[in-house]
């Protein structure tokens, strides 16, 4: 049985002050609903947050003196482990603050800053071969759905990503989660329908499944991400194939992000 993850990815936003108010506010709100609390802490369902690289350290002191497990995650990470590359993080400083997970290929780091499939090959290599718990994230745009090429693109997104990764204990401890996320749905307010969402995400686990067999397919999890709001939580968690939710602006209010995840179980 797979579990639920709900992930919020706070994207540029949030520094340190704005991250421990938020946690100021949405722990309590975990904390007084013991059956949520339960299911969080008991691993029925896994609550991360990506936030942005100042903001880590104060979202893991928020958290330290917590009765609430939160996973807290960057949002990138440099293929390289240290040296001269202004401006970068790597999973060693990372690893100093005990982050254990990375958003790595995400649609604003491919459109924005160009990063390409063997770049972020080259990031998932990294983070798996320091232990960093990877959410890989793929998506076609408006232009390549509208011309039909949506299995093409993913599947190239699939192998040009994974190739030479070391898949070496069957996705089931979230290690490499695949997160679905049709590009011209992000922050656009556009969602896919529930059942579109099913059928892309029962294609990657099929990929996954001709690539690296059964068992692994059945194992990895696979979120949907794109304007999910609390409204189209239920629906979108009820299909075969989606196992939880990456979720951008919605994550940003505590009382949202809340709802979500009440809406989750
Ligand atoms: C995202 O940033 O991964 C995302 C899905 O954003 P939004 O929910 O705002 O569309």
């Amino acid at each position: 049985m797979r579990k639920k993850i709900i992930a919020g990815n706070w994207k540029m936003n949030f520094g340190p002050v704005s991250t421990s108010d938020y946690f100021h506010e949405l722990l309590p709100m975990i904390s007084s609903n013991p059956q949520i609390k339960d299911k969080i802490n008991g691993g029925e369902i896994s609550i991360e947050l990506y936030v942005p690289s100042i903001s880590l350290f104060t979202a893991m002191q928020s958290l330290s003196n917590s009765d609430v497990l939160i996973k807290i995650g960057a949002q990138n990470i440099s293929d390289k482990l240290e040296g001269a590359y202004t401006g970068e993080i790597s999973v060693n400083m990372l690893s100093e603050i005990s982050i254990k997970a990375s958003i790595i290929g995400h649609s604003e780091r491919r459109h924005i800053y160009k990063e390409t499939n063997s770049e972020i090959n080259k990031k998932i290599i990294t983070a798996m071969s320091s232990n960093l718990d990877v959410i890989f994230c793929i998506g076609e745009t408006l232009e390549e759905r509208n011309s039909g090429t949506t299995i093409d693109i993913i599947s190239e997104q699939i192998t040009t990503g994974l190739a030479n990764v070391n898949i070496d204990n069957n996705f089931k401890d979230l290690n490499l989660i695949i997160a679905y996320e049709p590009v011209w749905a992000i922050g656009t307010g556009l969602t896919a329908s529930s059942a579109d969402a099913q059928q892309i995400c029962q294609k990657i686990r099929e990929l996954i499944s001709d690539k690296y067999g059964e068992i692994i397919a059945h194992n990895i999890h696979i979120l949907y991400g794109g304007s999910v709001k609390s409204n189209n939580t239920k629906d979108l968690l009820s299909q075969a194939d989606i196992d939880g939710l990456l979720i951008g602006g919605a994550s940003l209010k505590p009382d949202i992000f809340f709802s979500i995840i009440e809406n989750s179980l």
